[in-house]
């Protein structure tokens, strides 16, 4: 799979800055929006719903996966990821996001974050969680 065309890297991090605007974070106040580039190039977004109990608060980046897998099943694999906020703070995934992602994307998959001065990391997905569970039990998957 081709890497992302600098139009579509832009456009991914346009999806996940609309989809922050949703974000439900009266406790933290960090908005944060992730969209999820797929390899037949549909995009799907989610942001951070926070609860109460702060342990229920699920992740900008596992809701756009949850909600990808909800409306179309397993179908597509994840090419790119972007990660921004409203807070001009850094945004890599966190590790429980790490590992939901690696069930879906691709080998050569990329995840753009937002750097915390006005800019994108790019980093390969392989970087953020080398030996991943999913690595390991790929057979099991099969
Ligand atoms: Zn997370």
């Amino acid at each position: 799979m081709p890497q992302p065309t600098r139009e579509q890297q832009e456009l991914l991090r346009e999806a996940a800055a609309s989809a922050a605007k949703n974000a439900y974070a009266p406790y933290s106040g960090f908005h944060v929006g992730a969209a999820l580039l797929f390899d037949d190039g549909s995009i799907v977004t989610g942001c951070n719903v926070e609860n109460i109990s702060y342990g229920l608060t699920i992740c900008a980046e596992r809701s756009a996966a949850v909600k990808a897998l909800s409306e179309s099943g397993a179908t597509r694999k994840i090419v790119a990821v972007a990660i921004t906020n409203l807070n001009d703070a850094a945004s890599p995934p966190c590790g429980a996001c790490r590992q939901v992602l690696a069930e879906f994307v691709t080998e050569d998959a990329v995840v753009y974050f937002a750097d915390g001065k006005g800019g994108m990391t790019a980093v390969p997905f392989s970087q953020l969680l080398p030996h991943s569970f999913a690595d390991w039990k790929s057979d099991a998957r099969r």
